[in-house]
């Protein structure tokens, strides 16, 4: 499978001339010229890398990276900041933006090709991972759509990305905290007991069909888990 770059760039000489080297390495290139898809894009097609320059209409690098890092879904992904000569390095790394590599504007092919391959070095490889499956609960990626045999299961969107979390580390026990971090993010204050209310939806939703496996450790969290012990009562 070839790597996805996301290329977000608003010269289009620049953009088309990277395009052309990337494509070149063997890349598949998804370009932006400006930032207001770009997060969406991100979210859609999961690049390994992503390529962002700072000077950007509608959002600016900068603000795009710092939503990157926001969201669980797509946080983890290597982002190598574009900045042109005259702003300063040290100025933007002290917004915190949390990219990963910054390149000063005019760089050379190379120069950018190769730090393109140190971030995927790092990066995991893309895996195709279209669906996931636990006993008789089937999670479907790409439509985003849960089953349990034959049925349907109807599931909010916090519900799903805690159902896949739970799905993608079966037996594993989470606690409430990691799960808000890693279901709602960082920059969302909600209380632990918001955990609480939202598995109580999703055990609904799912037990409508099917034994309950969610299993419920007392003062540490939650997992899935076929061989259900239930430690405390909700
Ligand atoms: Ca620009």
């Amino acid at each position: 499978m070839k790597h996805k770059v996301m290329l977000v760039e608003d010269e289009e000489a620049l953009a088309l001339l990277l395009k052309y080297n990337l494509e070149k390495e063997g890349y598949e290139v998804l370009w932006e010229a400006r930032g207001g898809k770009v997060i969406a894009e991100i979210e859609k097609n999961l690049p390994s890398v992503i390529i962002l320059d700072w000077m950007l209409p509608e959002l600016s690098g900068v603000e795009l990276c710092k939503m990157i890092r926001s969201k669980p879904d797509i946080k983890a992904i290597p982002v190598i900041m574009l900045t042109a000569k005259g702003e300063e390095e040290d100025k933007i790394k002290g917004l915190s933006s949390g990219a990963d590599d910054y390149v000063t504007k005019p760089f050379s092919i190379p120069e950018l090709m190769a730090r393109v391959k140190s971030q995927l070095r790092r990066a995991p490889e893309p895996k195709e991972e279209k669906e996931l499956i636990f006993e008789d609960i089937r999670m479907d990626l790409v439509g985003k759509k849960v089953y349990r045999g034959e049925n349907y299961i109807h599931l909010g969107p916090t519900e799903f990305r805690l159902l896949r979390m739970l799905m993608e580390n079966p037996e594993k026990v989470f606690s409430r905290e990691y799960l808000l971090k890693n279901v709602w993010g960082d920059n969302i204050y909600v209380e632990s007991r918001t955990v609480d209310v939202h598995i109580r939806r999703l055990r609904k939703s799912l037990n409508e069909f099917g034994p309950d496996y969610i299993r419920t450790v007392r003062a540490t969290g939650y997992a899935i888990d076929k061989n259900m012990i239930e430690d405390e009562e909700e």
